[in-house]
């Protein structure tokens, strides 16, 4: 895949360390020759962000961004755009419920936990892709991907609130697909299967789910964050020119099964 993302700039959002799928992202984008800007939420997470970083080839600035800032948003946008002469990509990996709407019914979600839940999971991708607009168009389009998972389509027990914000991010990617296509811009979302991440750590039962996700895929196989970087790198690259406002499974097949 070299030099699928040659004289392309990357800005990823959601690397919180190496197990992180926006960092094995990262990693594919960098042995494709793009240029990268990587994010972290707060000082606790920006040691293992920076770790990511280092191992990066090249210079690869830093920012701080909590999607829930407007002003980070927009310097995040801004700095990576200046530091890289430009944004072609951006790739949105960022979801956060609290444990405790996770842990009981969907049923008694809190009004204020829904709130988070899909301000963090769904509106950051519009807040984000609202900003890098302008310096995709003066470079004549680009490609925005976000992560996503089945449970936004079913009913997963355990990922409640997370399927509903999931679903909210996958309706916002068609209407930004249609928003921003006119100018060349590309909207995606890659629903991909269970992947063992810090984030998966705090669903109810992660494992038995994956257990059995790994029994009845077609492929009988996990997947992994590589597996789910290779889709990000077709998306971020030319071979993808007329996918746009499409959600991608990367699941070795498992959402084409009724059991
Ligand atoms: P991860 O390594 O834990 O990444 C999740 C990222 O979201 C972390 O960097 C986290 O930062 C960030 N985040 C949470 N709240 C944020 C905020 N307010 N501002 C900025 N960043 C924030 O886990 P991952 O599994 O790679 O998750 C990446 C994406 O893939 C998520 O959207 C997830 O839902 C999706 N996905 C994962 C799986 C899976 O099985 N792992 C399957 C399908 C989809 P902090 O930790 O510092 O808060």
């Amino acid at each position: 895949m070299t030099g699928l993302l040659e004289g392309r700039t990357a800005l990823i959002v959601g690397v919180l360390n190496k197990r992180s799928i926006a960092a094995a992202i990262a990693n594919a984008f960098a042995a494709a020759g793009g240029r990268l800007a990587l994010t972290y939420q707060n000082e606790r997470t920006q040691r293992d962000v920076a770790r990511v970083a280092d191992a990066l080839p090249g210079d690869v600035p830093l920012f701080p961004l909590d999607v829930t800032d407007d002003d980070q948003c927009d310097a995040a946008v801004h700095g990576a755009s200046e530091a890289l002469g430009g944004v072609d990509v951006l790739v949105h990996a960022v979801a956060f419920a609290a444990a405790s709407d996770l842990e009981g019914r969907f049923a008694d979600t809190s009004r204020e936990g829904f709130r988070v839940a899909h301000e963090v999971s769904a509106y950051s991708l519009v807040a984000l892709a609202r900003r890098v607009e302008p310096i995709m168009l003066a470079r004549g389009g680009g490609s925005i991907m976000t992560l996503t998972y089945l449970g936004a389509e079913r009913a997963v027990p355990g990922y409640n609130v997370m399927g509903v914000a999931k679903a909210s991010l996958e309706a916002s990617v068609r209407y930004l697909a249609w928003d921003l296509g006119a100018g060349g811009i590309r909207v995606n979302a890659i629903s991909a299967g269970p992947v063992r991440t810090a984030a998966a750590r705090g669903i109810p039962g992660f494992q038995s789910m994956a257990d059995a996700v790994t029994e009845r895929t077609p492929l009988r196989r996990e997947i992994d964050a590589a597996d789910v970087a290779g889709t990000a790198l077709y998306l971020a690259s030319d071979l993808a020119t007329n996918v746009t406002g499409e959600t991608l499974h990367v699941d070795a097949g498992y959402h084409a099964m009724g059991l």
